[in-house]
């Protein structure tokens, strides 16, 4: 279904002397030709938690990525698309980079050297608030071994809630001495220093054909984005009880019929690792299972504009992190 919206669809580009198909390849035409299309992939890489989501939902001005205070909210490779006046900047956000043994964090680690790969940038995120720790390290390690002609950008952000910035970014740049810039901003309460690093990002760009219609903000199919919202009012709502072993998998989604005034109906499950797990997610009489329900279903009835019925329902999913099938389910490369 979302196939058809990443057909090329150029109705929609602004005066352009050459649709976006049609770019010249000449350079003969290069100075012709200001209004020329630019194009490409820029990747926001660093340990869970350090603002990259922030970051993405400030540049693009909506909530592309999920957000809560707790790390490894952000499981695959979101990508956030910005179009705006003939640039297209597409994002991979990464999943955070992680340590551990299970064939999850393989995959994953798989997804963020995989989300290096022909960008114009790689942009490291590091929390200023700390100084950087083995995670960090990890992350560092990865970035050296990439192509030394890559650009990288290290961003220290959380500037506002940092009391040594100075001596934190300069451990940071110890740790990236191929880092290209190094700058330091507040990616939460400073949008004005997001922008600017945003232009600056665009004037990166290639000419190349956009490569997603301008007005596509991210290329998740509908069911894992509001597989992420519900994921992330779990998240949210258990806060420490029950750590990362959720899923969450939208394996229903039924439209109302045209003209009806039917909610949407999605059903919903919450994959547990353990038996014991699930009373946690349910709640004393249910209590719980209905906040979650509730909060995600105001987050997705507010970004689809529409009335949602939101079923959940918990399963219990043993070791789902080291089964490939279950994997595959929720979208890795496993
Ligand atoms: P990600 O895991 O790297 O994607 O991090 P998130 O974007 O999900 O942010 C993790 C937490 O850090 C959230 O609670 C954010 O509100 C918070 N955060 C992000 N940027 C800033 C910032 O510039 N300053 C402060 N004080 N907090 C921030
Ligand atoms: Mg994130």
């Amino acid at each position: 279904m979302l196939d058809d919206h990443l057909q090329p669809d150029h109705d929609d580009l602004e005066q352009s002397e050459h649709p976006a198909d049609d770019v010249p390849d000449s350079p003969a035409h290069a100075d012709v030709d200001r209004q020329a299309p630019r194009a490409g992939f820029v990747a926001i890489v660093g340990k869970p938690n350090v603002g990259k989501s922030t970051l993405l939902n400030t540049i693009l001005g909506v909530k592309v990525a999920p957000i809560t205070s707790k790390p490894q909210t952000t499981r695959r490779g979101v990508r956030g698309i910005y179009s705006a006046d003939q640039r297209q900047l597409v994002f991979v956000d990464t999943p955070g980079y992680h340590r551990g043994g299970t064939r999850l964090s393989g995959a994953m680690n798989q997804a963020v050297r995989e989300s290096v790969i022909d960008v114009e940038a790689v942009l490291w995120m590091v929390d200023l608030r700390r100084p950087p720790n083995d995670e960090d390290r990890d992350v560092a390690r990865l970035l050296r071994g990439l192509d030394p002609d890559l650009r990288g950008w290290l961003i220290g952000n959380k500037l506002d809630a940092a009391k040594y910035p100075e001596e934190a970014i300069g451990l940071y740049r110890d740790l990236a001495p191929q880092a290209e810039r190094v700058l330091s901003l507040s990616a939460l309460n400073d949008p004005d220093d997001v922008y600017a690093l945003r232009d600056d990002l665009l004037d990166l760009l290639p000419e190349s054909p956009f490569y997603f219609p301008d007005d596509v903000r991210s290329d998740q199919p509908r069911e894992v984005w509001a597989a992420e919202l519900v994921r992330e009012s779990v998240m949210t709502h258990l806060r420490q009880e029950l750590p990362y072993a959720v899923a969450v998998v939208i394996d229903e989604w039924r439209d109302p019929p045209e003209g009806s005034d039917e909610p949407l109906y999605l059903h919903a499950e919450i994959w547990v690792e353990k038996q014991g797990h699930r009373p946690i997610v349910l709640g004393r009489g249910g209590a719980m299972i209905k906040a979650i329900g509730r909060s995600a279903r105001k987050q997705l009835e507010l970004f689809l504009q529409q009335q949602v019925y939101l079923d959940l329902e918990v399963v219990v999913r043993r070791a789902w992190r080291d089964d490939r099938d279950a994997l595959r389910e929720l979208g890795y490369e496993a």
